[in-house]
């Protein structure tokens, strides 16, 4: 077989084994360069992607060629070597601000103060590449993720540590409302000259919620325009937008090529022990502190917007200080829509219910005594969520599964704990189990 052979057959082999984005994101720019006696090489567009391939797909890429060849190989990552840019050279003159400009982003969200877990941190990484870098290799940055899961903060993030480390720098941020009305309004008032040198002046452009230029083609066009020259130039562009870009609808195809040239990289809703730390900085940051249960309960009480999770903790300790309440978990529980108790037994049936109905299983076999490959995986995350979202104890959880042993439950949780770190698609299949079970209670 030859290489080139080899790499589709390996392509279409992984494929299946992850998700999509992932499969865009960190395979579709990688290129079998060598393939030695014992040694394959994998030539890869970016540090941060050789990085990320290195720590969570290794062994899956190991055992395909293994499979593929028949035999085990070293699996090597290089970095394909990047075209000088014209910023290596003269670094300073470039960064010499045309006209000065004092950009204020919002000092509140910063890389330190957001708190990184297994739902965000290959953004937060792609993040950190970006400030360290600027310009040349991650360009632009496209997150994408829903409602609240922090992606504007990451954005100014990346905003203020570029500005603290080269203060006389040209950032902009904006919605992408505002690029489209300032647009309108140039129209209107012929002034395109002025607007394109504002924007195309940047250093950093940060736009907001992109999808949001669905349908409206001038805008498209000027912003395609603005795109160009900025990426020429290697000024920074970052994007968000709560889809990935071919996901967009009526959105310019060359637009869409342009966004995926880049680096994309989704954010996914906090699982509950990043909940739990969001929370935790939260109240330090209002100067509070609340024991760990009375966290863990309101972090059990919303899932995936993260702005609502500190809009609730807010309202919480506002009503313990007007009340004099002491930040106990009983008291908290008042200030929560549900009592947690009523919230447990309705719920836990329901957690049952939709994992027979995600994996296509009876509740006989899932909490029966068959150890079929089909039914532990399943059994597995059934006893994660009821531990981890619901908060039930151990001895409990084994008993609504078919009475089995606590150290069966704790063993089963344990695994979907390790394997959410390193296993994408249990993270996928986890996050797609808990939108079914919220959306249906
Ligand atoms: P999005 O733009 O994805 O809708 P935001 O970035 O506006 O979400 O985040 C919503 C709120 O949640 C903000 O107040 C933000 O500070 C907070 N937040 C989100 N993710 C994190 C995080 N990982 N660490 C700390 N705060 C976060
Ligand atoms: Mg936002």
């Amino acid at each position: 077989m030859d290489n080139l052979r080899l790499w589709h057959k390996f392509l279409e082999t992984i494929k299946p084994n992850i998700s999509p984005a992932n499969f865009k994101t960190f395979f579709s720019k990688t290129l079998l360069k060598n393939v030695g006696e014992d040694k394959i090489t994998l030539s890869t567009p970016h540090a941060f992607i050789k990085e990320t391939l290195n720590q969570r797909h290794l062994p899956l890429i190991e055992s395909t060629f293994e499979n593929l060849l028949g035999k085990k190989v070293n699996i090597e990552l290089i970095v394909k070597e990047l075209e000088a840019s014209p910023k290596d050279e003269g670094e300073e003159d470039f960064f010499q601000p045309v006209q000065t400009v004092t950009t204020i982003l919002n000092p509140k969200y910063t890389l330190s103060n957001f708190v990184v877990g297994p739902s965000n941190n290959v953004a937060f990484a792609a993040a950190q590449a970006v400030v360290q870098n600027p310009g040349t290799s991650y360009n632009p940055l496209f997150l994408y993720g829903g409602t609240g899961v922090g992606k504007t903060h990451l954005m100014l993030g990346i905003g203020n540590a570029l500005l603290s480390k080269r203060p006389q720098m040209k950032v902009i941020y904006c919605s992408s409302e505002k690029f489209m009305n300032d647009y309108v309004t140039a129209i209107q008032q012929h002034k395109m000259g002025d607007l394109r040198s504002r924007y195309r002046m940047a250093d950093i452009l940060l736009i907001d919620d992109i999808q949001f230029f669905s349908g409206r083609e001038g805008t498209q066009e000027e912003f395609f325009h603005t795109f160009n020259e900025l990426q020429s130039k290697n000024s920074q562009m970052v994007l968000t937008s709560d889809r990935p870009p071919e996901e967009i609808d009526k959105l310019e195809a060359r637009l869409k090529s342009r966004f995926v040239g880049g680096l994309m990289i989704d954010i996914q809703p906090p699982d509950f022990d990043t909940r739990v730390a969001i929370l935790r900085a939260k109240c330090l940051e209002q100067g509070s502190v609340l024991p760990e249960d009375s966290l863990k309960l309101i972090a059990s009480s919303l899932d995936s917007n993260i702005r609502e999770l500190e809009g609730k903790l807010i309202q919480i300790l506002q009503a313990l200080k007007a009340k004099s309440l002491p930040p106990e978990p009983e008291n908290v529980a008042e200030f929560l829509n549900h009592s947690p108790k009523k919230a447990l037994i309705t719920s836990y049936k329901q957690v049952l219910s939709t994992i027979c109905t995600f994996f296509n299983i009876s509740l006989k076999d899932l909490t029966g005594p068959k150890r079929q490959k089909g039914l532990v995986l399943p059994r597995h995350i059934t006893m994660y969520l009821l531990s981890e979202e619901l908060s039930l104890t151990v001895e409990k959880i084994g008993e609504v599964l078919g009475k089995r042993d606590h150290t069966t439950v704790m063993h089963g949780r344990d695994r979907i704990k390790k394997l959410i770190t390193t296993d994408r698609e249990v993270q996928k299949t986890l996050l797609e189990v808990k939108q079914k079970m919220f959306l249906s209670t």
